[in-house]
């Protein structure tokens, strides 16, 4: 009977999907990385997608960011100008993923200016493969077959800003709440949890 309840425990362990947490409008100037350490202390198990602005960013930055195992950065727009995406030709994107290639971006992931993508930015990622963090207001709209990370599981993948002030959600902000997370559940990366998006 003991051993059964031992088998038990273990398949609900393997059934409990791990906590996904990104963070948006990382710069060189704004990372918060004093939290994000703080928040690995805390959480031995913790990762965190970081979306970055690029054109806030220096390489050696970037470099420098890229050495902790428990991060993961993708580029988020370009200068992060209002609506920047939206207006973005099929050229537009090609060339930016040259630049983000360039940088060090080799994840092959993207995360639009304010979730705001025009539907030619739509059309290139589809084609060349790389992934998408999206926002569910958008599901309408997504090409069928587009890799796709969604926030649409509250309690286990979360959105922060690394700023305060934007969307109540900022780091400082949320301190209180990612740190009573369950400390012994694992932690995946937004590109683990990345679907073909099917309407
Ligand atoms: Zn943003």
């Amino acid at each position: 009977m003991e051993s059964q309840e031992c088998v038990l425990e273990a398949v609900e362990e393997l059934l409990v999907k791990p906590y996904v947490v990104d963070v948006d409008d990382v710069t060189e100037d704004s990372n918060r990385l004093d939290l994000l350490r703080r928040i690995k202390d805390a959480l031995p198990k913790f990762k965190a997608t970081l979306f970055v602005i690029p054109a806030l960013c220096s390489l050696r930055f970037l470099r420098e960011m890229r050495e902790y195992d428990w991060l993961d950065l993708y580029p988020h727009g370009w200068r992060h100008t209002e609506g920047e995406c939206a207006e973005w030709t099929e050229q537009d994107v090609d060339q930016y993923m040259d630049i983000y290639l360039a940088m060090g971006f080799l994840g092959a992931g993207f995360k639009a200016a304010g979730w705001r993508l025009s539907a030619d930015g739509y059309r290139a990622l589809l084609g060349y493969g790389w992934w998408l963090a999206d926002h569910t207001d958008h599901n309408a709209k997504r090409p069928k077959g587009l890799r796709t990370y969604l926030v649409d599981d509250p309690g286990r993948k979360f959105h922060f800003h690394v700023q305060n002030n934007v969307f109540h959600n900022g780091l400082e902000e949320s301190l209180e709440r990612i740190l009573a997370l369950d400390k012994d559940r694992d932690f995946a990366f937004c590109r683990d949890e990345v679907r073909p998006w099917k309407p």
